[in-house]
This record gives C-alpha cells, structure tokens and sequence, in this order.
C-alpha cells in the first residue's frame, strides 16, 4: 500500500513540525512553497512549488493527495471554494476555513450562535467607533480583520481622530472592541477528526508580551470548574463549526467570565507544550484528524510542563549560534524553526516537563533566554 500524502499549504514552522510527526507515521507531508519560507523543505517536506495566492499552485499541490490542509490562513476563499468544486479533501473544510480566515466574520458567526465573545462592532468611520465608545467608553482595541498575527493588525485607539487615522490604513474597516480587564489568557486545542470523533486538550495558559505569546503554563493553574467549562466550550465551537483537524481556541479570562478572543484551525503555537508533554503531540494529532485516522490520547505526561518561545532579538543574531547553552539546562527541549532570523521573529521554542511548575518555567525561560543571548 502506498503511503498517505497530506498536502499542506504553507511551509513554515507548522508545517515543519508536521512533517517531523509525519515521518513517524509513514505519511508524505507535500508542502507548497515558494522561494521564500521554506523551513519545512529545509527539514525533508516534499516541495510543491508556488504560492498561496494562485488557483494553479493550490491545484497543482492538491494533485494525488488524500488531503489538504493548512500552517496558515491566507488562501483566498474563492481559492478555497474552487478546489472543493474540484473535488479536492479539504480540512478544515471550506466553510469553517471561511471563518477563521476573516476576524470579524469569525466574530459574527461566533456571536450569532450564541457563544461568548467580546461586545464588538465593524468599524468603518469614526463615527462607528464613537457609537460603540458611548456604551463601552475609551480606550478600545481595534484590530485588522485580516492577514494580522503576533498582536501585529492590534492596536489601541483613545479617541475619534485615532480612530480616523486607524481606519484610514483600513478602507474595508476594522474590528473594535473594549479594552478588556483580562485576568489571564487561555488556550484550548481540541482536534476533530473527519469521522466526527473529538478530544480536547488540557487547558493552557498563554502568556503574552505586548501582545504576542511567549509562554505555555500547561496545566493552566485555574480551577476544576473553569478548566472544564473551558474544554466543553472549545468543543461545541468545534462541533459547531464542524472543524476537521485541530482547532485552537483562544479564550480571555475576563471578569465577565469566559471570553472567545479567537480561533485556529490548524496546528497553532499554543500546542508546542504538546510535542513533549501530552501522549499525543498536536501535530501528529492534526494528520490522524485530516486523515479519519483515530485520535490520541491528549493526557499530560506530566505534572507540569512549561514552553518559552524563542524570538528574535534586535541585532539579528541567529539563535542556533547559542544552542549548546540552552542545551546544558536539564530537561530542556529545543525546537528551532531554521527559518532566518529577524527582530521580532519567532525562531524556535524550549518545552521542560517536571513535577514543579515553578521549576519548569525556570529551567525553560532560561533555555529560551540563552539562546535568545540574553542570559548566560
Ligand atoms: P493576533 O491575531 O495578532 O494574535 P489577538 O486578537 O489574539 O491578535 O490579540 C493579541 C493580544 O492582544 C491578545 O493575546 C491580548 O493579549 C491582547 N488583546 C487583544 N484584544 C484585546 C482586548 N480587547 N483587550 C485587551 N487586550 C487585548
């Protein structure tokens, strides 16, 4: 019998770390790249040529696969809508894709179907945000509906003419909403398989610096209660939605209670706790998913795991250069993503398993910090 092959849209870290799971499993991981970002042809993916943007490419990729699915969001859904009239396997499928493609359309079928999310209005003139400002008050946050990740498309408006200036860069609008009082932020990976079958992840922790995640507290230290009433969320969204694949749900810990910030549907940073600290790792939980395959088990392999992400610092350096210190912390599991590095970039991640959460974020903050060279 021949083996699988998944093709995947993108070529970046996710999709590298899909084809490491993918090895494991017999399955041929074919991933569309152009020049640019290749980090995962780089590490044996199959290279299909070309780019996301164009019908002919994503047609070309699909071509003999048994799937195809995505390490990114920015396919056009008319793309989308095109290669299923072709009759191509999409996962997550087109409608879902749809929604996690655009925030404000994810917000809307979100609300509409009654789960929680921040009060929000579509922007598009200042007088849109001044509404919205007399029931909510200043400050609001406002964020492109597309192409923005890493808190890159989110920025803070304080009044009207910041909020011209804002939508001025934004002729399609913008989505805006109260700046939240969040008490913490969490993440929920569930995967759903194309037969139906679901698991939920435990619940994480996510925690930024202006507004980009740098570490996973994993079990998130908040109560029985909320951790379950967290996973039931996550997984209705994904019934709801009939997301095939992971699906990773971003939720805001508000004093209103749980809020839906966003989601993912694809392999997403916060499950890189998953690689080495749950039975099964997001990644090879994404290709048993896509593929009708059955789910792994989710279960913690340990107390406490911890994950730093590795980010690129001003002068440009490239983290590999430090890896033997990083390596010298005990417990301390590096990925580095082989992609060019650049200020501001997420390069790689360190993820320590242990008895003691304290302990693990330590020893994994300073791995993460010795390859950044910020700490000896
Ligand atoms: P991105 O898609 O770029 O990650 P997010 O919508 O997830 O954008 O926002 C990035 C971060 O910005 C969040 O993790 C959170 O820390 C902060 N943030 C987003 N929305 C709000 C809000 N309404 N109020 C306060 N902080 C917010």
């Amino acid at each position: 019998m021949s083996s699988p092959v998944v093709a995947m849209v993108g070529a970046g870290q996710l999709a590298r770390m899909t084809h490491q799971a993918a090895i494991a499993l017999g399955v041929e991981l074919r991933v569309l790249c152009d020049e640019g970002d290749g980090c995962a042809v780089r590490a044996g993916a199959r290279r299909s040529p070309g780019s996301p943007g164009d019908l002919e490419d994503l047609r070309r990729l699909a071509v003999g696969a048994d799937v195809l699915t995505f390490d990114h969001e920015q396919v056009a859904p008319e793309h989308l809508a095109a290669l299923e009239a072709d009759g191509v396997r999409l996962a997550p499928g087109a409608a879902a894709k749809l929604m996690a493609q655009d925030k404000l359309h994810a917000r809307r079928e979100l609300s509409q179907a009654g789960f929680p999310v921040p009060p929000y209005v579509h922007a598009r003139s200042g007088a849109d945000v001044a509404g919205f400002a007399e029931r909510h008050g200043w400050p609001l946050v406002a964020k492109a509906p597309r192409g923005g990740y890493d808190g890159r498309g989110v920025f803070g408006l304080e009044d009207v003419p910041g909020a011209e200036r804002a939508l001025a860069g934004h002729p399609g609008g913008l989505l805006v909403e109260p700046r939240l009082e969040i008490e913490r932020e969490l993440a929920v990976l569930v995967a759903r398989s194309a037969t139906g079958e679901t698991a939920a992840y435990p619940v994480v922790e996510t925690v930024q610096h202006e507004a980009m995640c740098r570490e996973l507290i994993a079990p998130a230290p908040v109560d029985a209660e909320r951790a379950r009433a967290a996973r039931e969320l996550a997984l209705a969204i994904a019934e709801h939605i009939e997301a095939v694949g992971i699906l990773a749900v971003e939720l805001f810990v508000t004093p209103a209670g749980l809020l839906v910030n966003e989601l993912a549907l694809r392999p997403h940073n916060s499950g890189h706790y998953t690689i080495e600290g749950c039975v099964t790792s997001q990644f090879e939980q994404h290709l048993r998913a896509v593929l009708g395959w059955p789910l792994g088990a989710t279960t913690l392999l340990a107390p406490a795991v911890a994950t730093v992400n590795v980010v690129g610092r001003e002068d440009g350096s490239d983290p590999a250069g430090r890896l033997p210190g990083a390596l010298a912390v005990a417990g301390a599991h590096v990925h580095l993503y082989g992609k060019p590095a650049r200020p501001g970039r997420k390069l790689g991640h360190v993820t320590v398993c242990g008895p003691d959460p304290t302990e693990v974020r330590r020893a994994a903050r300073l791995a993460a910090a010795r390859l950044e060279g910020t700490q000896r």
